[in-house]
């Protein structure tokens, strides 16, 4: 079953109005217009329509963050309702800054997923272990718990709806990638997982690996056969270092 790389870029609580202008100008004229893989970018709130206005029609726009609720007295938040009105295509849960600094639970993650879902985004969970974890071998323990709430909430059936992303946290933000076959062996443990409960859907379902992902990298990251694109922070913030990693997909989506 052949899977559409995706390459996402998490813009963090990065850049202004003049930087959207600047890198959808750059993707406008740098990224091709017929692609066989998919581009998002993922802006912080206020910078969501602006995107919206400016992208080109085959990069798509996310937000970062949701809340898990449909409306009313919820200072400070953004509905999926809001995010799907406006425009959005899609939006990240669970990232790793937002489970550490903000505290978020596994079940509260889940609630946001679904929450996507029931307003037609498509969400991206992003899911990974720690330094300590992974010396602890427990990795997979982690990775599995994480995804488990959402599955235990939504059924397999919409969890094959979104997108799964693999961020250890050791590698994000630390220049540190995990290797090609630390993130397939991850990656491919999801994968087994999720066969336990429907093999087609496991087979289908986008897996991309974040962390420390660079134009220099991405070919070896993205060739590996469970890994399906990547999450990017750091290299997503110039169109030249996100232009890099697309061009990698590029090669690939067309196999070379
Ligand atoms: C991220 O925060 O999602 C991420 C992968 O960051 P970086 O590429 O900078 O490690």
């Amino acid at each position: 079953m052949s899977r559409k790389l995706l390459i996402a870029g998490n813009w963090k609580m990065h850049g202004s109005l003049a930087f959207v202008k600047e890198m959808m100008s750059g993707l406008s004229s740098q990224l091709p217009t017929q692609i066989d893989y998919e581009v998002a970018v993922f802006p912080v709130y206020i910078h969501l329509y602006e995107v919206i206005t400016c992208k080109p029609d085959n990069v798509m726009c996310g937000a970062q963050n949701l809340s898990e609720y449909d409306d009313g007295a919820v200072t400070g938040e953004v509905s999926a309702n809001m995010l799907a009105d406006l425009g959005c295509d899609m939006v990240l849960v669970g990232h790793s800054e937002r489970r550490v600094k903000n505290n978020e639970s596994n079940e509260e993650v889940a609630k946001k997923f679904a929450q996507a879902l029931k307003y037609g985004l498509t969400p991206i969970l992003c899911v990974g272990e720690s330094s300590v974890e992974r010396q602890n071998g427990t990795t997979q323990k982690i990775i599995w718990q994480q995804i488990k709430a959402v599955l235990e909430l939504v059924g397999i059936e919409k969890l094959g709806q979104g997108v799964i992303a693999y961020e250890p946290l050791w590698a994000i933000g630390t220049g540190e990638t995990a290797t090609a076959e630390q993130a397939q062996e991850v990656h491919q443990f999801i994968r087994s997982q999720l066969a336990l409960n429907d093999d087609t859907i496991a087979r289908r379902i986008r897996i991309l690996y974040g962390g420390s992902c660079k134009g220099s990298n991405a070919y070896e990251l993205f060739s590996m056969p469970d890994v399906d694109g990547g999450l990017i922070g750091g290299a997503s913030l110039t169109a030249q270092d996100f232009m890099a990693i697309c061009q990698q997909a590029d090669r690939l989506s067309q196999g070379v």
